[in-house]
């Protein structure tokens, strides 16, 4: 009997030593989640990395659990502020398009498709939805340009044969801007066949109902990303809210379970305790040595039975915390893998909106973004800074006499040439159309001028071949170097200028434009 009671004793402390290790493993496991959770989150959100980089710090101090809950509950509530931002910038995007879709409703004499379109087009814009900013600007141009077209529109429908001429100019002009804004959307992989379809029908004579209806058609692509955007972005929220509420429960229920266990064990040591007391007190009262054994045998019985049915209470505790640990290693895994797929899509998504679609070289807003750059840098280095533009000679010829794919091809291999033989610190991207522009960091225009017509030369000998017609192409150039009076619209006019005089001076050729 005494043996049964000292193996049960042994047992016990070994079922407690089980249960204090799967505890340290629960907390080892919850500060690493932690961590993983906050490299995978990291970049969507300033405050959220904040926060969870000091509950990060918190576990690995081993802050006590109850110390934590705070901590997390907080980070929850900053999901749910990111959740709000989300809502807060689609409706304003909304407003704007409705106002603008309104507008054209307005309108009398439209085709009826283009009602019909217009009508559906409102309809998803009054839906319920969620934004990335990437793509507010985007539709911000669209409005203003719908605008445009809407005025001409109007104007053209009180005017004389001078002004034709006059509003055709315009259209022409806002089929080039509705250009560009199509090469900055073609991050929107999905619609890359609908979106070369306007392209194309842009480069055509376009009346203005057809200007418009193009206008439509972007709107409805723009929205169409959006859309697939939030759902992303939303599951990647709800992944995200369910993994820190999955982190939540586990250590509410660890802490529950651990009063509760605390709370029963305390009632089993007082009972033991007792027995205890009770077999010495009952022991020196026994007359006969036959009593004793009794006695003794009774009380090692009940002893052993609440030795046991502590063991079984820790074990009982060890299996619940090994479950939990496993759903939270579960989670982790999931929210790994979704994390992952996301940043991998805002990591193509911010490249894409950044590069022309055609030419594969950077686009307008890239090279906004880089010549802000470069001028700050100019401020502070005082090293020379060169702004170039460059535009095809002809080029129209090559559309209207071996069509449009040729010219296609022809931009993409005058575009990879140029870039093919720029140094590493300098710039190209595609202004629009057959235009480019570049800028030179730390070149004199002496130097310029001689690479400059180096690249001219090359260009002229690229050996284009159309309908087996051998084909010369040849580019001009307009270049000026950035100084202390200039802001980046005067040194840009001035290449412009520069441009202007080559073709003058009859193409091919390299204009260099010093500040005057
Ligand atoms: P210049 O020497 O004076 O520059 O003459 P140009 O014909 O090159 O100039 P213009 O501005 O009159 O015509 C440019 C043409 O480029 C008009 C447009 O159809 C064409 N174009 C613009 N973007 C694209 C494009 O992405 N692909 C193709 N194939 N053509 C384009
Ligand atoms: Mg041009
Ligand atoms: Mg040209």
């Amino acid at each position: 009997m005494q043996d049964d009671t000292q193996k049960q004793l042994a047992n016990a402390l070994k079922a407690r030593k089980a249960l204090e290790d799967t505890y340290e493993a629960q907390f080892k496991i919850l500060a690493q989640f932690v961590s993983r959770l906050s490299l995978a989150c990291k970049g969507v959100d300033v405050d959220l990395d904040n926060r969870l980089a000091k509950l990060r710090t918190e576990l690995n101090r081993g802050t006590d659990l109850e110390k934590l809950l705070p901590f997390i509950e907080a980070t929850s509530d900053n999901l749910k502020l990111l959740e709000s931002r989300h809502q807060a910038d689609i409706q304003s995007m909304q407003q704007g398009l409705a106002d603008a879709g309104k507008l054209l409703q307005q309108q009398k004499g439209l085709p009826d498709q283009l009602r019909r379109d217009l009508r559906l087009l409102l309809g998803k814009v009054g839906q319920p939805s969620a934004t990335v900013h990437a793509f507010l600007p985007h539709l911000t141009e669209l409005t203003k340009l719908y605008q445009n077209v809407l005025q001409a529109k109007q104007q053209l429908a009180n005017s004389d044969d001078d002004d034709d001429v006059r509003y055709g100019h315009i259209c022409r002009q806002i089929s080039v801007e509705l250009t560009n804004l199509l090469s900055e959307l073609a991050f929107a992989e999905e619609s890359a066949a609908e979106i070369d379809e306007i392209r194309l029908s842009l480069l055509g004579k376009l009346p203005i109902d057809a200007l418009l209806e193009a206008c439509l058609k972007t709107i409805g692509i723009i929205i169409s990303s959006i859309n697939r955007e939030r759902q992303s972005a939303e599951h990647f929220l709800l992944k995200l809210n369910d993994a820190l509420t999955s982190v939540q429960q586990s250590v509410v229920s660890s802490l529950s379970a651990s009063t509760d266990l605390k709370q029963k064990m305390l009632v089993l040591n007082q009972q033991i305790e007792l027995q205890i007391d009770h077999l010495s007190h009952v022991s020196q009262k026994a007359t006969s040595l036959e009593q004793l054994k009794l006695l003794v045998s009774d009380k090692l019985t009940a002893i052993t039975g609440s030795l046991r049915e502590k063991e079984q209470l820790e074990q009982q505790e060890r299996q619940q915390l090994l479950l939990t640990l496993g759903s939270m290693e579960q989670r982790l895994g999931e929210l790994e893998t979704d994390a992952g797929t996301f940043k991998k899509r805002i990591a193509e998504q911010n490249f894409r909106s950044l590069q022309d679609a055609l030419t594969e070289i950077p686009n307008r807003a890239a090279f906004d973004e880089r010549y802000q750059l470069e001028i700050k840098r100019w401020q502070r280095y005082k090293k020379p800074l060169c702004v170039v533009l460059a535009d095809v000679d002809h080029f129209k010829n090559i559309n209207d006499s071996y069509g449009h794919s040729a010219g296609d091809k022809t931009l993409k291999v005058i575009a990879k040439t140029l870039k093919l033989n720029l140094r590493e610190t300098d710039f190209i991207a595609r202004y629009g159309g057959e235009e480019f522009i570049m800028l030179f960091p730390e070149t004199e225009l002496a130097e310029l001028e001689k690479r400059l017509n180096a690249l001219r030369e090359k260009i002229g000998k690229i050996p284009f071949k159309f309908k087996n017609v051998n084909v010369p192409i040849t580019i001009s150039f307009g270049a000026t170097r950035f100084t202390e009076q200039d802001t980046n619209r005067s040194a840009f006019d001035r290449a412009d200028e520069a441009l202007y005089e080559a073709k003058k001076a009859g193409r091919d050729k390299v204009i260099l434009k010093p500040a005057s």
